[in-house]
């Protein structure tokens, strides 16, 4: 019998598969299960079209079988079957429907990443196998005929004995090599966990006879081996059942059977949506953040189902950066196999989906902030965070979507409240949304310059999070109010800034003398205008603020930046006195006061102290 020749580019995607140069094998059951379905699909589809066919629920299954003495592997389907001409042009070309070209090598070993990823059809058998035969039996035909191909060198096709319509594929099973197991493919269990894996939810049902055990009759212990046939597969998926007839129980227990996560999801977002692309989902918000969240070893993705056919494990363009906590599934009839060939990337629907999923997240999440606030505390609490990244990174591009689902703890309610409440109850005089930055909320609490904010019964926001002013700085605004850091050069009050002002002048030559003194570490040394009852502190003259210029110095590589700091010096203290009487008489103790003061105000900021010795020195020379 003479053997044909693949087509060129079925050939080279066989290369790619006998080499197994992807590591991942087991997709070949999926593969042809899905197949096997999709030629059940269409015995189903003709039956609705032709009245000659009939369609009996009971007749369309698929079976696996695995015999392990002779090393095969048999999936059998009552699908619509192939005739001679189809077993030639389905099995000995790529199938047409893909798009699938192979233009050069290069091309070729980007090839290898696709097929990590996406359906690769019937040739991903000769992952596992070195021969594999196909008999077939079309709908409405008397003959059956038999494919049967070893790899690249062709295949051979010959009439063959099949008495029920569908088809019959069977996998020589490859000999295991030292790093390769092939022989599991032939295990029980192995079949089963692929199956679960892959195609649990496949519309029909998938069968095997497995080995059970029953005690032996008339006996008390003894055991006797027998076989039963099984469904391995659930067939209907959760995400495609009402939700009326869920119960919170089922989604947990789905959680965890997915291994999503070893604690009951905080938030389960099931939804089913019909339109131009129709599509079901499954999101869960977890708990808590997976230990490797925060390293670059996290990889964010929802499982991606075509017609409840697994796809891609982590499709990680159906996430943004900001949401990828979020776990769960997509399942679309809308993504055919056909599809999943290209590159994913690229495709107008999962865009579609994907930007309905980030819509529905925020959505969900606004309604918890509303409705549910101690559970967004939770969630805030885990997750706020990369919320506040999100809002910074790509230049603020994302910041629309994220700022009402920002929450900050507020020096008013003692409690974490969203930049809308806070606007909403803003003074009317009011002109800014003020922020303070420290470590902690109880050393924030404890910043002189908080003072005269808190005294004029204005709300703070703690920034206690790095990120936070860098965030804030991102947004620059919301609903048209500024943000405004206490320690700002200007607050926007102006009766007490024309105050400081002039007080400023008066003492011109004093505070000149001061910043000579302090030699280009302040920019500037003024009179207050937020102290009540401190006596000095640090406050920002430029955009780039102390506690910015904390974290960026933290950094590898960092430019050794400086905020521009001013010393501001209360000047109804009566430590002030002292100052004045200095400058007057004794210029060498005024030196060492300067020295003092602007110690004493970095360390209010949790700067550390320039000279530690040179300042406990001072300190002792004062105290004589
Ligand atoms: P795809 O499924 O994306 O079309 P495959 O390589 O998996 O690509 O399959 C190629 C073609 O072979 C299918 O389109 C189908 O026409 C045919 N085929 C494969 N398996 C079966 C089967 N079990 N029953 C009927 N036709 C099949
Ligand atoms: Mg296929």
């Amino acid at each position: 019998m003479a053997t044909k020749q693949f087509k060129a580019e079925s050939k080279r995607l066989l290369n790619l598969m006998i080499n197994s140069i992807y590591t991942n094998k087991e997709i070949f059951l999926r593969e042809l299960i899905s197949n096997a379905s999709d030629a059940i699909d269409k015995s189903y589809y003709r039956s609705l079209v032709d009245e000659n066919v009939s369609f009996n629920k009971e007749d369309f299954y698929i079976r696996i079988a695995a015999d392990k003495e002779n090393k095969t592997l048999t999936i059998t389907d009552t699908g619509i079957g192939m005739t001679k001409d189809e077993l030639e042009n389905n099995l000995g070309t790529i199938a047409k429907s893909g798009s699938f070209t192979f233009k050069n090598e290069n091309e070729a070993k980007e090839g290898v990443d696709i097929i990590g990823q996406f359906g690769v059809g019937f040739y991903s058998a000769f992952m596992v196998s070195d021969l594999v035969t196909v008999k077939s039996r079309a709908l409405n035909s008397d003959e059956a005929y038999k494919w049967e191909s070893k790899g690249v060198e062709g295949y051979t096709i010959e009439p063959c004995e099949k008495n029920e319509v569908g088809t019959e594929i069977t996998l020589k099973i490859k000999e295991s090599t030292d790093d390769e197991k092939y022989d599991e493919f032939l295990d029980e269990y192995k079949i089963r966990s692929l199956i679960k894996k892959y195609s649990d939810f496949i519309k029909y049902p998938i069968k095997m006879m497995v080995k059970k055990s029953k005690l032996k009759e008339g006996s008390k212990d003894e055991h006797e081996d027998y076989f039963e046939d099984e469904t391995l597969n659930s067939m209907v998926p959760i995400w495609r059942k009402n939700k009326n007839e869920l119960k919170p129980e089922d989604y947990n227990q789905f959680y965890m059977d997915k291994h999503f996560g070893y604690e009951k999801p905080l938030k389960v977002i099931h939804s089913s949506v019909e339109g131009v692309v129709s599509y079901n989902t499954l999101l869960f918000i977890p708990a808590r953040a997976p230990f490797d969240f925060y390293t670059k070893e996290f990889e964010k993705g929802l499982e991606l189902y075509s017609n409840g056919v697994l796809i891609m494990e982590k499709c990680g363009d159906l996430l943004p950066d900001y949401f990828s906590f979020v776990q769960g599934l997509v399942d679309s009839a809308d993504l055919s196999l056909n599809i999943s060939r290209e590159l994913l990337q690229h495709d107008r629907q999962l865009k579609f989906i994907a930007k309905k999923i980030k819509e529905k997240i925020k959505s969900e999440l606004l309604l918890m902030q509303k409705n549910d606030r101690e559970k967004y505390d939770e969630f805030y609490k885990n997750f706020g965070k990369q919320l506040k990244y999100g809002v910074y990174a790509d230049f603020g591009s994302n910041k629309e979507v994220l700022q009402d689902l920002l929450m900050f703890y507020s020096s008013t309610e003692k409690k974490l409240v969203s930049l809308d409440e806070y606007v909403s109850r803003m003074k009317e005089d009011q002109k800014f949304i003020y922020y303070a930055t420290g470590e902690n909320i109880d050393k924030i609490e404890k910043l002189p310059q908080t003072e005269v904010v808190k005294d004029k019964g204005y709300e703070i926001l703690y920034f206690t999070d790095e990120v936070d002013e860098f965030a804030i700085k991102m947004l620059m605004k919301y609903k048209e109010k500024e943000f405004k850091s206490v320690s700002s050069k200007d607050l926007g009050f102006e009766s007490d800034d024309k105050e400081s002002e002039k007080e400023t002048k008066e003492n011109k030559e004093l505070f000149d003398f001061m910043k000579e003194t302090l030699n280009g570490k302040v920019k500037e040394v003024r009179a207050s205008n937020r102290l009540k009852t401190h006596p000095v502190c640090l406050a920002n003259g430029g955009e780039l603020s102390i506690d910015m210029e904390k974290v960026l110095n933290t950094m590898p590589n960092n430019q050794n930046v400086k905020a521009d700091k001013i010393l501001e010096i209360n000047t109804n203290h009566k430590m002030f006195k002292s100052i004045k009487d200095a400058f007057e008489n004794d210029k060498d103790k005024l030196k060492m006061l300067s020295n003092v003061l602007y110690n004493q105000a970095l360390m209010i900021e949790g700067l550390p102290v320039d000279d530690p010795v040179e300042f406990a020195n001072d300190v002792c020379s004062l105290i004589k």
